[in-house]
């Protein structure tokens, strides 16, 4: 039975890494926004996909597919 509940931990792990883990995202999370002044983006999840979204306007920079 423990073995069972080690796969199920390893996936989470994966799942959790993956959609974190686009060199994209990383890199323009932090970056000024292109469409107000103060914005600074920040890596979200916009309509269900991973982007580049800014903090205060809520511009998306970028998506992921
Ligand atoms: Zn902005």
């Amino acid at each position: 039975m423990h073995l069972t509940r080690v796969e199920a931990n390893d996936m989470q792990q994966l799942r959790t890494h993956s959609s974190e883990s686009s060199p994209v995202l990383e890199a323009l999370a932090g970056t000024d926004c292109q469409f107000c002044d103060p914005g600074t983006l920040e890596a979200e999840v916009y309509k269900g996909n991973d982007a580049a979204v800014c903090a205060k306007c809520g511009t998306p920079a970028a998506q992921i597919w």
